[in-house]
Protein backbone atom coordinates (compact mmCIF):
# COMPACT_ATOMS: atom_id res chain seq x y z
CA UNK A 1 0.00 0.00 0.00
CA UNK A 2 1.48 3.29 -1.08
CA UNK A 3 1.17 6.57 1.22
CA UNK A 4 -1.69 7.81 -0.64
CA UNK A 5 -3.66 5.01 -0.01
CA UNK A 6 -2.69 4.55 3.27
CA UNK A 7 -3.77 8.40 4.29
CA UNK A 8 -6.81 7.59 2.20
CA UNK A 9 -7.75 4.93 4.25
CA UNK A 10 -6.32 6.62 7.69
CA UNK A 11 -8.70 9.32 6.75
CA UNK A 12 -12.01 7.34 5.79
CA UNK A 13 -11.83 5.62 9.10
CA UNK A 14 -10.27 7.51 11.46
CA UNK A 15 -11.84 11.04 11.47
CA UNK A 16 -9.68 12.63 13.86
CA UNK A 17 -7.14 11.53 12.22
CA UNK A 18 -8.09 13.82 9.31
CA UNK A 19 -8.23 16.72 11.53
CA UNK A 20 -4.81 16.05 12.86
CA UNK A 21 -3.58 15.11 9.27
CA UNK A 22 -4.92 18.72 7.84
CA UNK A 23 -3.42 20.86 10.50
CA UNK A 24 0.03 19.25 10.51
CA UNK A 25 0.26 18.96 6.54
CA UNK A 26 -1.47 22.31 6.10
CA UNK A 27 1.39 24.73 5.72
CA UNK A 28 4.37 22.22 3.76
CA UNK A 29 0.96 20.81 1.55
CA UNK A 30 0.74 24.23 0.23
CA UNK A 31 4.06 25.48 -0.72
CA UNK A 32 4.60 21.96 -2.14
CA UNK A 33 1.16 21.71 -4.01
CA UNK A 34 1.87 25.33 -5.57
CA UNK A 35 5.12 23.99 -6.95
CA UNK A 36 3.21 21.51 -8.74
CA UNK A 37 -0.33 21.57 -9.07
CA UNK A 38 0.08 25.64 -9.77
CA UNK A 39 3.37 25.70 -11.46
CA UNK A 40 4.14 29.68 -13.06
CA UNK A 41 6.85 31.24 -14.70
CA UNK A 42 9.81 32.71 -12.77
CA UNK A 43 8.58 36.18 -13.31
CA UNK A 44 5.09 35.84 -12.37
CA UNK A 45 4.04 37.29 -9.61
CA UNK A 46 0.38 36.27 -7.68
CA UNK A 47 0.28 38.31 -5.15
CA UNK A 48 -0.84 41.12 -7.65
CA UNK A 49 -3.55 39.61 -9.07
CA UNK A 50 -6.94 38.42 -8.31
CA UNK A 51 -8.50 36.23 -10.90
CA UNK A 52 -12.33 36.45 -11.71
CA UNK A 53 -14.67 35.51 -14.90
CA UNK A 54 -17.58 37.65 -16.01
CA UNK A 55 -20.68 36.07 -17.67
CA UNK A 56 -23.30 38.02 -19.60
CA UNK A 57 -26.23 35.84 -20.00
CA UNK A 58 -28.17 37.61 -22.02
CA UNK A 59 -24.91 36.89 -24.97
CA UNK A 60 -24.59 32.81 -23.78
CA UNK A 61 -26.09 30.96 -27.19
CA UNK A 62 -25.93 27.53 -25.71
CA UNK A 63 -23.36 26.63 -28.39
CA UNK A 64 -20.78 24.88 -26.36
CA UNK A 65 -18.04 25.67 -27.46
CA UNK A 66 -16.22 26.33 -24.40
CA UNK A 67 -17.74 23.23 -22.91
CA UNK A 68 -15.61 21.25 -25.95
CA UNK A 69 -12.31 23.82 -25.52
CA UNK A 70 -11.97 22.95 -22.22
CA UNK A 71 -11.79 19.32 -22.50
CA UNK A 72 -9.46 19.24 -24.88
CA UNK A 73 -7.36 21.92 -23.28
CA UNK A 74 -7.58 20.57 -19.86
CA UNK A 75 -7.76 16.49 -21.18
CA UNK A 76 -10.79 16.34 -19.38
CA UNK A 77 -12.73 13.10 -19.65
CA UNK A 78 -14.81 12.79 -22.95
CA UNK A 79 -17.76 10.56 -21.64
CA UNK A 80 -20.69 12.84 -20.64
CA UNK A 81 -21.07 13.93 -17.18
CA UNK A 82 -17.32 15.08 -16.86
CA UNK A 83 -17.00 18.67 -16.98
CA UNK A 84 -15.08 21.57 -15.82
CA UNK A 85 -17.55 24.26 -17.00
CA UNK A 86 -21.00 22.86 -18.17
CA UNK A 87 -24.42 24.93 -19.63
CA UNK A 88 -27.00 24.85 -18.09
CA UNK A 89 -30.46 25.83 -20.11
CA UNK A 90 -33.27 27.19 -17.85
CA UNK A 91 -36.81 27.35 -19.39
CA UNK A 92 -39.50 29.50 -17.75
CA UNK A 93 -43.02 27.78 -17.95
CA UNK A 94 -46.25 29.70 -18.57
CA UNK A 95 -47.20 28.53 -15.30
CA UNK A 96 -44.01 30.11 -13.70
CA UNK A 97 -42.30 26.42 -13.09
CA UNK A 98 -38.88 26.59 -14.10
CA UNK A 99 -37.29 23.42 -15.65
CA UNK A 100 -33.09 23.15 -15.89
CA UNK A 101 -31.13 20.96 -18.00
CA UNK A 102 -27.25 20.29 -18.32
CA UNK A 103 -26.95 20.81 -22.70
CA UNK A 104 -23.58 20.21 -22.36
CA UNK A 105 -23.91 16.23 -21.99
CA UNK A 106 -25.92 15.92 -25.86
CA UNK A 107 -24.35 16.37 -28.59
CA UNK A 108 -24.51 19.34 -30.78
CA UNK A 109 -28.45 20.20 -32.03
CA UNK A 110 -28.57 19.22 -35.48
CA UNK A 111 -28.49 22.28 -38.52
CA UNK A 112 -31.78 21.33 -40.12
CA UNK A 113 -34.24 22.59 -38.44
CA UNK A 114 -37.08 19.47 -38.78
CA UNK A 115 -34.15 17.04 -36.83
CA UNK A 116 -34.09 19.93 -34.09
CA UNK A 117 -36.64 19.01 -30.88
CA UNK A 118 -40.32 20.41 -30.72
CA UNK A 119 -41.14 23.45 -29.62
CA UNK A 120 -42.72 23.46 -26.02
CA UNK A 121 -45.82 25.91 -26.42
CA UNK A 122 -45.50 25.98 -22.52
CA UNK A 123 -42.36 27.66 -22.38
CA UNK A 124 -42.19 31.78 -22.44
CA UNK A 125 -39.17 32.52 -22.00
CA UNK A 126 -35.59 30.68 -22.57
CA UNK A 127 -31.82 31.21 -21.30
CA UNK A 128 -28.69 29.28 -20.95
CA UNK A 129 -26.30 29.89 -17.97
CA UNK A 130 -22.73 29.08 -18.67
CA UNK A 131 -21.19 26.99 -15.30
CA UNK A 132 -17.82 26.59 -13.71
CA UNK A 133 -16.08 26.55 -10.36
CA UNK A 134 -16.74 29.96 -8.70
CA UNK A 135 -12.97 30.28 -7.37
CA UNK A 136 -14.51 31.47 -4.06
CA UNK A 137 -12.61 33.98 -1.83
CA UNK A 138 -13.98 31.24 0.95
CA UNK A 139 -14.13 28.09 -0.81
CA UNK A 140 -15.65 25.07 1.46
CA UNK A 141 -13.79 22.75 -0.74
CA UNK A 142 -10.50 23.97 0.67
CA UNK A 143 -11.90 23.72 4.11
CA UNK A 144 -12.82 20.32 3.88
CA UNK A 145 -10.03 18.82 2.49
CA UNK A 146 -8.12 16.65 4.52
CA UNK A 147 -5.00 16.55 3.19
CA UNK A 148 -4.27 20.08 2.19
CA UNK A 149 -4.44 18.98 -2.03
CA UNK A 150 -6.97 21.18 -2.16
CA UNK A 151 -5.55 24.62 -1.81
CA UNK A 152 -5.94 28.64 -2.96
CA UNK A 153 -3.34 30.62 -4.36
CA UNK A 154 -2.13 34.17 -3.38
CA UNK A 155 -3.97 35.65 -6.64
CA UNK A 156 -7.42 33.57 -5.62
CA UNK A 157 -7.52 30.59 -7.81
CA UNK A 158 -8.77 27.41 -6.47
CA UNK A 159 -5.90 24.25 -7.15
CA UNK A 160 -6.21 20.38 -6.63
CA UNK A 161 -2.91 19.11 -6.28
CA UNK A 162 -3.29 15.77 -8.09
CA UNK A 163 0.08 14.24 -6.48
CA UNK A 164 -1.73 14.32 -2.75
CA UNK A 165 -4.86 14.18 -3.32
CA UNK A 166 -6.16 10.88 -1.71
CA UNK A 167 -9.45 10.61 -3.54
CA UNK A 168 -11.69 11.13 -0.75
CA UNK A 169 -14.55 12.77 -2.32
CA UNK A 170 -15.07 15.32 0.87
CA UNK A 171 -14.39 18.52 -1.64
CA UNK A 172 -16.59 17.03 -4.06
CA UNK A 173 -19.44 16.99 -1.26
CA UNK A 174 -18.24 19.87 0.13
CA UNK A 175 -18.57 22.46 -3.12
CA UNK A 176 -22.43 23.82 -3.17
CA UNK A 177 -22.06 24.53 -7.38
CA UNK A 178 -21.43 20.68 -8.02
CA UNK A 179 -17.94 21.94 -9.59
CA UNK A 180 -16.02 19.22 -9.00
CA UNK A 181 -15.82 15.62 -10.19
CA UNK A 182 -13.78 12.48 -9.46
CA UNK A 183 -11.21 11.97 -12.33
CA UNK A 184 -11.85 8.26 -13.33
CA UNK A 185 -8.23 8.18 -14.70
CA UNK A 186 -6.28 9.86 -12.14
CA UNK A 187 -9.12 8.65 -9.02
CA UNK A 188 -8.71 12.44 -7.88
CA UNK A 189 -10.83 15.35 -7.78
CA UNK A 190 -11.20 17.71 -10.51
CA UNK A 191 -12.22 21.12 -11.87
CA UNK A 192 -11.65 23.99 -13.42
CA UNK A 193 -8.16 26.41 -12.55
CA UNK A 194 -9.31 29.19 -14.81
CA UNK A 195 -6.49 27.46 -16.90
CA UNK A 196 -3.86 28.42 -14.19
CA UNK A 197 -1.39 27.34 -16.98
CA UNK A 198 -2.18 30.18 -19.38
CA UNK A 199 -2.81 32.64 -17.30
CA UNK A 200 0.14 32.94 -15.70
CA UNK A 201 0.97 33.24 -19.00
CA UNK A 202 -0.78 36.25 -19.34
CA UNK A 203 -3.54 34.14 -22.14
CA UNK A 204 -7.17 34.05 -22.03
CA UNK A 205 -8.39 30.40 -20.06
CA UNK A 206 -9.64 28.37 -23.12
CA UNK A 207 -13.32 28.46 -22.64
CA UNK A 208 -13.06 32.37 -23.07
CA UNK A 209 -10.88 32.36 -26.04
CA UNK A 210 -13.04 30.65 -28.04
CA UNK A 211 -16.50 32.09 -26.82
CA UNK A 212 -17.88 33.52 -30.25
CA UNK A 213 -20.08 35.96 -28.50
CA UNK A 214 -17.84 37.01 -25.75
CA UNK A 215 -20.33 35.89 -23.29
CA UNK A 216 -17.49 34.87 -21.32
CA UNK A 217 -14.69 37.44 -20.23
CA UNK A 218 -11.64 37.20 -17.72
CA UNK A 219 -9.79 39.48 -15.96
CA UNK A 220 -8.36 40.74 -12.94
CA UNK A 221 -10.24 42.42 -10.22
CA UNK A 222 -6.93 44.22 -8.89
CA UNK A 223 -6.25 45.65 -12.25
CA UNK A 224 -7.47 49.07 -12.37
CA UNK A 225 -8.31 49.67 -15.99
CA UNK A 226 -8.89 46.11 -16.76
CA UNK A 227 -12.31 44.45 -18.74
CA UNK A 228 -13.40 42.36 -15.61
CA UNK A 229 -13.75 45.62 -13.48
CA UNK A 230 -15.49 47.40 -16.18
CA UNK A 231 -17.77 44.46 -16.82
CA UNK A 232 -18.09 44.84 -12.66
CA UNK A 233 -19.33 48.27 -12.81
CA UNK A 234 -21.10 48.75 -16.19
CA UNK A 235 -23.55 45.88 -14.87
CA UNK A 236 -25.76 44.57 -12.43
CA UNK A 237 -23.93 41.82 -10.90
CA UNK A 238 -25.14 38.65 -8.95
CA UNK A 239 -23.15 35.58 -7.82
CA UNK A 240 -25.03 31.87 -7.27
CA UNK A 241 -26.05 31.29 -3.70
CA UNK A 242 -25.14 34.50 -2.18
CA UNK A 243 -26.22 33.92 1.18
CA UNK A 244 -23.55 31.13 1.68
CA UNK A 245 -20.68 33.73 1.97
CA UNK A 246 -18.13 32.02 -0.20
CA UNK A 247 -17.88 34.69 -2.16
CA UNK A 248 -17.96 33.88 -5.72
CA UNK A 249 -15.36 35.09 -8.28
CA UNK A 250 -17.54 34.25 -11.01
CA UNK A 251 -19.78 37.58 -11.99
CA UNK A 252 -23.02 37.02 -13.64
CA UNK A 253 -24.90 39.85 -15.59
CA UNK A 254 -28.55 39.96 -16.56
CA UNK A 255 -29.09 36.86 -14.53
CA UNK A 256 -32.95 36.18 -13.53
CA UNK A 257 -34.00 34.99 -9.69
CA UNK A 258 -34.60 31.64 -11.14
CA UNK A 259 -31.03 30.82 -11.86
CA UNK A 260 -29.60 28.27 -8.79
FE1 LIG B 1 -14.40 25.08 -4.25
FE2 LIG B 1 -16.81 24.66 -5.38
FE3 LIG B 1 -16.08 27.17 -4.62
FE4 LIG B 1 -14.91 25.98 -6.73
S1 LIG B 1 -17.11 26.56 -6.56
S2 LIG B 1 -13.87 27.11 -5.06
S3 LIG B 1 -14.85 23.83 -6.11
S4 LIG B 1 -16.42 25.40 -3.27
FE1 LIG C 1 -22.23 30.36 -24.31
FE2 LIG C 1 -19.91 31.36 -25.21
FE3 LIG C 1 -19.99 28.92 -24.13
FE4 LIG C 1 -21.10 29.33 -26.54
S1 LIG C 1 -18.92 29.51 -26.04
S2 LIG C 1 -21.98 28.18 -24.83
S3 LIG C 1 -21.89 31.42 -26.26
S4 LIG C 1 -20.43 30.86 -23.09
Amino acid sequence: MNKRDFLKDAILFFPAAATLQALASDASATADATATAGATPNDYDATRHWYGMGVDINKCIGCNRCVEACKAENDVPEEPFFFRTWIERYRIHENGETTVECISSKPRPPEQTEQAEPVDPTVVRTFFVPKLCNQCAHPPCVQVCPVGATFQTEDGVVLVNSQTCIGCRYCIQACPYGARYLNPRTRTADKCTFCYHRITEGLLPACVEVCPTEARIFGDLKGQADRLVRFHRLNKINVLKEDLNTEPKVLYANMDGEVR
